[in-house]
């Protein structure tokens, strides 16, 4: 995220990224901000301080909030695999394009995925987790911009290609772009790329422009 980004965007994204510090975040959002971490080591020192604070408050403890974190992780990744975050990013792609554990948790990688069209210059690929998170990956071809849109819950983005601006900033690959109820945005994809992104949703997207009334039927809820 550049300097551009507003103040509640910042506040966001510490957010997350304390929440994933403490072990307190979904599976589907941890699994967000690793791909994040194994990406960019842009928030390496700040999680890394928020861990070591927090194993300092439970030294006598058991350590429950990180060790909730990596049970997380290893369910998502393979045993055989390092269970932890790599200590510095490597912007590992060995073998393929998303991130170790995005590859992990959809059990693919980006040459496999089946795309439905949502609208022209834009396909979605979409899950939903068992504890009704949807997951959903986006390509955005530049230039495009997404109809706009705000949320009931908080949407977290993750840019794998290319980049995006909307009313919060400019995201690039390896970013976190977050949304929630306050932000009524339009992401519009750079013109020189195309936009790959990952975007995590704890709530139903409510549409708020003209194509809103078109698309909602084709969106997760
Ligand atoms: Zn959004």
């Amino acid at each position: 995220m550049d300097m551009n980004a507003d103040r509640p965007a910042m506040e966001r994204l510490t957010e997350l990224l304390a929440g994933y510090s403490a072990g307190t975040l979904s599976p589907a959002s941890t699994m967000l901000v690793a791909s994040h971490m194994a990406m960019s080591n842009d928030n390496l020192d700040f999680v890394q301080s928020m861990d070591a604070f927090g194993g300092t408050l439970l030294e006598d403890g058991e350590g429950v909030a990180l060790t909730h974190r990596d049970a997380i992780l290893s369910s998502i990744l393979d045993d055989k695999l390092a269970v932890e975050e790599p200590e510095e990013a490597t912007d590992e792609i060995a073998g393929g394009f998303f991130p170790l554990p995005l590859r992990q948790f959809l059990g693919k990688d980006l040459d496999e995925i089946e795309w439905k069209s949502r609208l022209p210059g834009l396909k979605e690929f979409e899950i939903e987790t068992s504890d009704g998170a949807h997951v959903s990956l986006l390509w955005i071809r530049a230039g495009q911009a997404v109809p706009t849109h705000t949320h009931d819950g908080t949407e977290s983005t993750l840019i794998l290609q290319g980049g995006f601006t909307d009313e919060t900033g400019h995201y690039e690959r390896g970013d976190i772009a977050i949304a929630d109820e306050s932000v009524d945005h339009r992401p519009v994809a750079d013109p020189d790329e195309d936009c790959i992104c990952l975007a995590v949703l704890d709530a139903p997207v409510r549409l708020t422009g003209p194509l809103g009334r078109f698309i909602q039927p084709f969106l997760p809820r």
